[in-house]
């Protein structure tokens, strides 16, 4: 008996062994082991921001501040979509795996680009008009052999590794509410993570918890209460509910999306997830009578394996300004104040850069990073802003120029962390606005259609009100001292609005620019070291990898998004064709990228003529139907300036008929008359205009 089981023991070992190879062998076999010794392969980028604590600092020093100037295109990828590039790629054991618009995900040999598989999750085209804010896509997950990926219509699709196809896929949202999935998923503890977005439109935020293996939901944690007359789902959201007043938040959501930021700390075992901004915008609509509105704009720690409410932090609360808490947690330890901390970094929309002891939530600094004026600062005893009474449009109808506006401070753009400088890396955007109340709002109106419950009329009277806004916007990369609470070093950038940032051990920032530009600074002094004009906007999240020793470094460029509703890029202020593509440099390569595709402007044909209500009449209906794909004032993407004559011609059945549909251009004959269609065309056509004529002057003033 003995000498058999001597001899089956080995055996069953090896099976054993087999079994568990065979788990995690083949194409993106990542598991929480290897994502908790990132640092041990460094070649690789495993999560979105390369470790759970989403430093984008890669440890890599082939590429350094001495060779930089030789790096050069190695390959680019053009993808089919110009719906704007906001993914961060993972690269895992030489095989790429990054998204592109539409939430189509690519495997691509990360030294030729050479394409391996595409999965296109056939995301209905029509409904782009559904969703805040274009259909972007900001990367995939890898855990075990499957790529994850959140499509734009709340799907949660879990794909073969090896070939692209599908495993499992689930549907994590309500279809019949304009919830969308644009944030790149999370693995902690074999969970899938996924949020999505909506609060402008008028949802209830919430993080589910899938798992890995199954697609089975395993958790849910509603950042919001639902209706108080009905049991709450946890004891966090009856302690949330008795910050919220009135009787009509849970009808159409109350907001609070979790859409892009999550770090994770294994030590503590604590899952952080960034919260959201209101719905409806204004305090006064959603909860009158006041409170906190628990837990909009806040940081909030999760158990991973429950979902379980462990602390939170709220930036803002009562939140009206959208000012969501949804950008990047850097991770940290660091001394602060001469004390070893454990930090949780935030930069948000709000304007002040957030270090909270992560252990906590407690609120150790808050300090301004861009012009700001809604909160003079923070009370650190309460870890309350100190909220200017004029920025509370919802009491006050004088018009106040608010900073940061909606599209200010700092938004999903990545940043990232240089622990050895103990500097962080991230663009800042000063774009104020003028908030106001909505008197003709009605909660009733929200739940599908863009709705936020401000009066932009004003504005829309006044060219002076425009006209302040748009002299004061700006943008820079900003490199941040985090235990001192001031910049180390800023640069002023061309264009306002850019995007992501890495940082290296070989002393380097990468960062992308709206020009095109995309740029590397030394780390210590901001010294511009090399840069790439890409011919169009860059917001992607930049990375680095190495395959057979050596080092490459990627990013995406292409512009979309929300940032494209407001912000031009250098492709849409010269007129040419706005492209989404992959990059990917090494040293001493020489590639190049396809030259541009120039566009006509709109008004090449004779100007017709302008009717001045008709102008107002189209601008405000422009704002509230087409504002969120096209942006505020034309712009956008498409970017509707440029468009051809072939566009100007069919415009009315590219609106009201859907034309265009399979493009991303829905049908709006059930939200427009003819004449509403007509009045959008002449004030697009009249922007156009304005562009052109100064331009015209710009060249003139620079010519002798
Ligand atoms: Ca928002």
């Amino acid at each position: 008996m003995m000498n058999i089981l001597r001899r089956i023991r080995p055996a069953l070992f090896a099976l054993v062994a087999t079994a568990a190879t065979v788990a995690i062998a083949g194409p993106a076999a990542v598991d929480g082991a290897r994502l908790g010794q990132a640092d041990r392969e460094p070649g690789n980028w495993m999560t979105h921001g390369r470790t759970y604590d989403e430093q984008r600092y890669s440890p890599l020093t082939q590429i350094d501040d001495k060779n930089v100037k030789r790096l050069g295109l190695a390959w680019s990828r053009e993808l089919e979509f110009d719906r704007g590039m906001e993914a961060t790629p993972l690269v895992i054991d030489g095989v790429m795996y990054v998204t592109g618009p539409w939430s189509i995900v690519y495997a691509l040999d990360a030294v030729s680009g050479r394409q391996l598989w595409k999965y296109d999750p056939k995301v209905d085209r029509g409904l782009a008009g559904n969703f805040c804010c274009g259909p972007v896509n900001r990367g995939v997950a890898a855990w075990q052999g499957r790529i994850y990926v959140g499509v734009l219509d709340g799907r949660l699709v879990a794909l073969d590794a090896r070939n692209g196809h599908p495993v499992w896929s689930v549907q994590t949202t309500d279809k019949a509410r304009p919830y969308a999935s644009t944030g790149a998923p999370r693995v902690v503890k074999g969970r899938v993570l996924i949020g999505n977005g909506g609060a402008e439109l008028g949802v209830r935020g919430y993080i589910s918890a899938y798992d890995a293996a199954s697609g089975k939901l395993d958790w849910r944690f509603y950042t919001v209460p639902g209706d108080p007359s009905k049991p709450f789902e946890s004891k966090a959201l009856e302690m949330a509910a008795k910050t919220w007043n009135g009787d009509q938040w849970w009808i159409w959501g109350g907001g609070g999306t979790v859409w892009d930021a999550m770090s994770y700390d294994p030590q503590l075992d604590l899952l952080y997830i960034g919260v959201g901004n209101g719905s409806t915008w204004p305090r006064a609509l959603r909860s009158p009578g006041g409170g906190d509105n628990l837990f909009l704009s806040s940081i909030v720690a999760l158990r991973p394996e429950t979902g379980e409410y462990v602390w939170h932090y709220q930036l803002a609360p009562g939140e009206q300004w959208d000012y969501p808490a949804t950008t990047q947690m850097i991770l940290a330890d660091m001394e602060i104040g001469g004390v070893m901390r454990h930090v949780l970094i935030q930069t948000p929309k709000h304007g002040f850069v957030y270090v909270l002891d992560r252990t906590n939530g407690k609120l150790l600094s808050a300090e301004k990073f861009t012009r700001v004026n809604w909160a003079s600062g923070y009370d650190l005893a309460t870890g309350r802003p100190i909220e200017n009474p004029e920025a509370d449009y919802s009491k006050n109808d004088k018009p106040f120029l608010q900073y940061p506006g909606p599209l200010g401070g700092h938004n999903w753009p990545a940043m990232s962390f240089n622990p050895r400088l103990g500097l962080i890396y991230f663009s800042e955007t000063q774009h104020p606005n003028y908030y106001r109340l909505d008197p003709t709002a009605r909660f009733e109106d929200h739940g599908r259609r863009w709705n936020i419950s401000q009066d932009y009329s004003l504005m829309m009277k006044d060219p002076r009100m425009i006209a302040e806004v748009d002299q004061n916007t700006r943008g820079s990369l900003i490199a941040w001292n985090v235990a001192q609470g001031k910049p180390a070093w800023q640069v002023e950038q061309s264009l306002p609005a850019n995007g992501a940032t890495l940082a290296t051990a070989g002393n380097l920032v990468f960062f992308g620019a709206a020009d095109g530009n995309f740029i590397a600074y030394s780390a210590d002094s901001g010294t511009r070291l090399w840069s790439f004009d890409t011919g169009v906007g860059v917001m992607g999240g930049p990375i680095t990898y190495t395959v057979k020793g050596r080092q490459y470094v990627a990013v995406g460029s292409g512009w979309g998004g929300g940032i494209a509703s407001a912000f031009k890029d250098i492709s849409a202020v010269d007129q040419r064709r706005n492209t989404s593509r992959l990059l990917v440099f090494s040293l001493d390569a020489k590639g190049k990228v396809p030259p541009p595709v120039l566009l006509g402007r709109v008004n090449d044909t004779p100007p017709v003529k302008m009717v001045p209500e008709q102008i107002y009449r189209g601008g405000i209906l422009f704002s509230t139907q087409c504002g969120m794909c096209h942006g505020s004032g034309a712009g956008g993407v498409p970017e509707l300036s440029t468009m051809s004559a072939r566009t100007r011609a069919d415009f009315m059945g590219i609106v009201l008929g859907g034309l265009r549909a399979d493009k991303g251009m829905p049908a709006f004959h059930e939200q427009l008359t003819v004449e509403d269609a007509t009045a959008i065309k002449t004030f697009v056509e009249f922007v156009a205009n304005m562009e052109k004529a100064a331009t015209a002057r710009k060249a003139s003033a620079k010519s002798p």
